[in-house]
């Protein structure tokens, strides 16, 4: 069965990944519009995570390839960033048509790579494909200032230009959308840009390789390399990449926006998050319940948006029981099974590292009130799966409460008062995203103006922006001061050129040499 499988994956995806139906396929490079073999002798196993089978072997690029692919991107650079706008955007149509004729099959790759369910690796990909429409804008987004008479006969106007090459550092929890909030954006304003995947699942982002020649963009404009830090140190050093997008772990984002800044980069690193969802005795209880269920086990917790800490509000503590029933009832299955809610952890380590924190939080005092740890599924036994966990009477000093989990556990929380609860989120060093539940306007006020996140929900428990607005994540979820996509996410790829011109006729033209300032 397996041979058989990996044929298929094979097939479907020829390109990017070698055709060696005996051992396991390697993942290709993509430089200069090419899918490359990478001459390394340093290779990572991708492994399946519903069944940790090795699917493919991703390579830790040479110095060499690293070089070759920002050398691609800096040659592109002078033609592609005269090309006119039209052009650009004329790809971007293009782009967005490809990808959507493609969601069937990234969502598949995602499946296997990553584990999450089919339906929601298609969201994956739609929330990307978004920014990619959004893009096709850019004929209005790119637009700069003008002020007229700002002297006598002198005019003032500015160019939002690109900045050259950009890097991309992406995780692997949405290998579509997260490659897709850098590269278009910063493409469509005229940069070239080398994308660095996540090693765990970077099949996604070759197909939409594939899919960026189809739609015209000329060689070298994008390109993937692969590896872990040595890739990663690379990019923060290389003096030709100007501008890294990271979105990941803290560890790794504190670290690339030091390296990264102070080799005098612009950086924008959307790190890790504790998302707090408030319910007030006064919410509509079906529907609440139903968003916080959805939106702390979805995707099995591998989320920085999922919510994974409830604060139950005054009365609304009796609803906890009715809770637990409808994590309970989940579906945990692998993620092409049709019937699966939700899917495996990325790797076994992922899943011993949310058991232990769930067993910290039980030493030190919380309630198990589910318990997913010993879930089998039948048929995926060796799978990374934990099933829906729900911890109760957690405080803020306990170990599972500081530390982000990423997995499919609920942390749950009682508050007396809206102002406990708001004391409690703006007391935890993220600022990622939160969410309140409540029929009252005057409390949902109250909290959005008061609760110290960069993107809040009213009854909405994910409210990750659409790409008119920028995704905008604050205090220890985010570092750097341009955010990724919309507005914010064309400001940082571009830089701002201002023409001060004069244009005087003959009979105006000065006699004598000015050496004051003009008073
Ligand atoms: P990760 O930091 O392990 O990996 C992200 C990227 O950084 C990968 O490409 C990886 O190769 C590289 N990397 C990893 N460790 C590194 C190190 N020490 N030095 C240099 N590079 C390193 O993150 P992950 O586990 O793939 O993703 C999960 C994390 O991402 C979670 O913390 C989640 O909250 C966060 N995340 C945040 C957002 C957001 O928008 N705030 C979105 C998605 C995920």
């Amino acid at each position: 069965l397996t041979a058989v499988r990996r044929l298929r994956v094979v097939g479907n995806n020829a390109f990017y990944l070698s055709r060696c139906a005996s051992s396991v396929p390697t993942t290709k490079m993509f430089i200069n519009n090419e899918f490359v073999e990478s001459k390394t002798n340093k290779w990572i196993d991708l492994h399946n995570p519903a069944t940790n089978e090795v699917v493919t072997k991703v390579p830790e690029c040479t110095r060499e390839e690293l070089e070759s692919a920002v050398a691609a991107a800096r040659d592109a650079f002078p033609a592609w960033s005269r090309t006119t706008v039209l052009t650009r955007q004329q790809i971007m149509f293009r782009l967005q048509d490809l990808i959507k004729k493609n969601m069937k099959r990234l969502a598949a790759n995602i499946t296997e790579e990553q584990g999450k369910t089919l339906v929601d690796a298609e969201g994956d990909v739609l929330r990307g494909l978004q920014v990619v429409e959004h893009c096709c804008s850019i004929t209005s987004l790119q637009l700069g200032e003008t002020l007229p008479g700002i002297a006598k006969d002198m005019d003032t106007f500015t160019y939002r230009l690109p900045i050259g090459v950009t890097a991309g550092i992406t995780p692997f929890n949405f290998p579509a959308m997260i490659p897709l909030w850098m590269f278009p954006m910063a493409v469509v304003c005229g940069n070239t840009s080398v994308m660095k995947p996540s090693e765990r699942d970077p099949g996604a982002t070759l197909i939409l390789m594939e899919l960026c020649r189809e739609a015209g963009l000329p060689p070298g404009v994008v390109n993937v390399i692969h590896g872990r830090h040595d890739s990663v140190n690379f990019i923060c050093d290389h003096p030709d990449i100007k501008a890294i997008s990271f979105v990941g772990s803290d560890q790794a984002g504190q670290y690339i926006y030091e390296r990264g800044s102070k080799s005098g980069k612009r950086v924008q690193s959307n790190m890790g998050a504790k998302n707090h969802g408030v319910v007030m005795p006064d919410a509509n209880k079906e529907s609440t319940l139903n968003s916080l269920v959805g939106a702390a086990f979805g995707a099995a917790g591998q989320r920085c948006m999922a919510l994974s800490t409830a604060i139950f509000v005054g009365e609304a503590r009796e609803w906890i029981p009715d809770l637990v029933e409808k994590a309970r009832k989940l579906k945990v299955n692998a993620g092409h099974e049709p019937d699966a809610d939700l899917g495996p952890l990325i790797s076994p380590e992922a899943k011993k590292r949310v058991c232990e924190l769930v067993q910290s939080g039980v030493d030190s005092g919380a309630e198990l009130l589910l318990d997913g740890r010993s879930i089998k599924i039948k048929g995926y036994e060796k799978g990374n799966f934990v099933g829906p966990t729900i911890l109760h009477h957690v405080n803020p000093k306990m170990k599972c409460y500081t530390e982000e989990i990423f997995g499919p556990v609920l942390l749950s929380m009682e508050a007396d008062t809206l102002e406990d609860a708001i004391r409690i989120v703006n007391s935890n060093p993220y600022g990622n995203g939160t969410a309140i539940f409540t029929t009252n306007g005057a409390t949902a006020r109250k909290y959005t103006m008061e609760c110290d996140v960069g993107q809040v929900g009213v009854n909405v428990p994910i409210p990750v922006p659409l790409p008119m607005f920028s995704f905008t994540g604050s205090r220890g979820s985010f570092r750097g001061d341009q955010h990724f996509y919309g507005k914010q996410g064309i400001q940082f790829y571009t830089q701002v050129k201002t023409v001060t011109q004069m244009w005087r006729g003959e009979d105006a033209v000065s006699h004598k040499p000015a050496t004051t300032m003009p008073v």
